[in-house]
């Protein structure tokens, strides 16, 4: 790296003000600033790409999970265990087509009982139309350049889009970067934990033999989880299908040369694996500018070798061809911000309830070898959303949960939504009440979610 450095001087005028400004508009900042709009704050979301929802509809695939795993311990209660704004979200996308809804598990109920799957462009949609209605303001093609800090308070953001720097002044920020950009320039504590996970790609393949695939897939003992679906419309049946392409010689070579695992696939549409989920890299620190460039060319590559592989060796891919790509690498874990409160393993698995905690979860990624205990469910509290140190500053999604096994529950789709409601709402009642996060009333809070119909027990 160069030690040469250049001092910039600069006039950046404020041309935004508002109560709470959420930065980054993915899976978690799109609930959390429409549940701080809906709580009453003039709110404005900044995000860099030129659309909203994040790696929930550029990497993930199945949202995981909005029920507990009752279909691993037989005779368990069904419950539905994230409600609110982010199944609010999915009732949409079952209205505009853009969703079957939660669907059971045919095979491999023990990892997820239920799953959620949604059209990524009519996600676009709703959610764009649902920001509207609450009045969000919404800033896309916009980078979070830097903070504007009073001591260890933020008191907004530097901005910049085509329109050149830009500051925002505003009451609370909720930092839902993914990479804790915001948390990390107003100097919270945060620890970078790349090494223990990889980044992915995944991507879409359209003129599929669904039918030819998994006789295939049957014939040969490959299948790992499979989910049908009773479509109205003449389409394919399956709907979410896992398969073991290390079983054959000439995959595992290619797959374990960088770690790559599955496919796991979604078939939305007919005909369409509309979600193949295998391109992995282990240890990219995607907060590096240059390696998550390199990460970018590699990944890249190795979607389309295994697209090619696909079409030469499986039966059902001979007409296939790739129809999507996300717009960048996936990234499952960077900066961990220190929170008040940092979740463990034992609360998650063991079920721990706290006096101010703002949500439920029930799901754990590495199911069935690392349960929930008896198809129960956690609560986080609210200081896990909590920075310490840094006052204004509300946090959510995959930058909270600093171990691994721990982060591999919070950091799942619909835990990071849930987080996104819980401190939009937080955010908001800060702004109205004029207190700072860490003095909110987590009562008052509390009573807010439960209004606005989050399950907390
Ligand atoms: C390959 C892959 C597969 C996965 N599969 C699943 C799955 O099947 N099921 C599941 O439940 N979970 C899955 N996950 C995990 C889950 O998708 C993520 O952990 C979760 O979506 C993260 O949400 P988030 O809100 O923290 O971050 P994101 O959704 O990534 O949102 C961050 C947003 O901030 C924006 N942003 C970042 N920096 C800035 C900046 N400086 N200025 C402005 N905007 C900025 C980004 O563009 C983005 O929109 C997967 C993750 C990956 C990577």
């Amino acid at each position: 790296m160069s030690k040469k450095f250049i001092k910039e001087i600069k006039e950046t005028p404020v041309n935004y003000e508002c109560d709470v400004l959420v930065a980054g508009g993915g899976t978690a900042g799109v609930v959390a600033a429409l549940s701080a709009a809906r709580n009453g704050a003039n709110t404005i979301l900044v995000e860099r790409y030129g659309f909203l929802g994040g790696t929930m509809i550029n990497g993930a695939g199945p949202l995981h999970s909005f029920y507990n795993l009752y279909k691993a311990f037989p005779g368990a209660e069904k419950i539905q265990v994230v409600r609110g704004l982010p199944s609010e979200i999915i009732d949409r996308l079952v209205a505009y087509g853009g969703s079957y809804g939660h669907l059971e598990q045919d095979q491999g109920g023990d990892y997820d009982s239920v799953i959620t799957l949604i059209d990524r462009e009519i996600f676009k949609e709703v959610i764009l139309d649902m920001m509207i209605e609450a009045g969000v303001h919404i800033l896309p093609y916009t980078m979070i350049a830097d903070v504007i800090m009073d001591g260890n308070s933020v008191k907004g953001v530097i901005i910049e889009g085509k329109s050149g720097r830009e500051a925002i002044l505003t009451n609370v920020v909720v930092d839902t970067t993914g990479d804790a950009d915001v948390a990390f320039k107003a100097g919270a504590n945060c620890v970078k934990k790349h090494e223990t996970t990889s980044v992915g790609m995944p991507f879409g393949m359209c003129n599929v033999d669904i039918k030819r695939l998994v006789a295939f897939l049957e014939e040969n003992n490959l299948i790992t989880q499979i989910v049908n679906v009773d479509k109205d419309i003449k389409a394919d049946n399956v709907v979410r299908l896992g398969f073991d392409l290390k079983k054959i010689p000439v995959f595992k070579e290619f797959m374990d040369k960088d770690g790559m695992w599955g496919p796991l696939c979604i078939t939305y549409h007919e005909n369409e694996c509309s979600y193949i989920n295998s391109a992995n890299l282990r240890a990219v620190d995607a907060t590096d500018t240059e390696a998550l460039s390199n990460a970018e060319i590699a990944l890249r590559k190795q979607v389309m070798t295994l697209s090619r592989m696909l079409k030469q060796y499986i039966p059902g891919f001979e007409k296939a061809y790739v129809s999507w790509t996300p717009v960048g690498v996936g990234v499952r874990y960077t900066r961990v911000v220190e929170c008040e409160h940092d979740m463990t393993l034992d609360e998650i698995i063991n079920c721990a309830r706290f006096d101010d905690e703002v949500m439920l979860y029930g799901f754990h990624d590495c199911a069935p070898r690392i349960m929930i205990k008896n198809a129960g469910y956690y609560g986080i509290p609210y200081r896990a959303l909590l920075p310490k140190k840094i006052d204004g500053l509300l946090v959510a999604g995959r930058m909270i949960t600093s171990d691994w096994a721990a982060h591999m529950s919070t950091r799942n789709t619909v835990s990071c939504m849930a987080q996104g409601e819980a401190v939009g709402a937080a955010a908001a009642l800060c702004a109205k009440y004029d207190v700072n996060p860490r003095e909110l009333d987590v009562q008052l809070l509390r009573e807010a979610l439960v209004d606005q119909g989050v399950f907390l027990g």
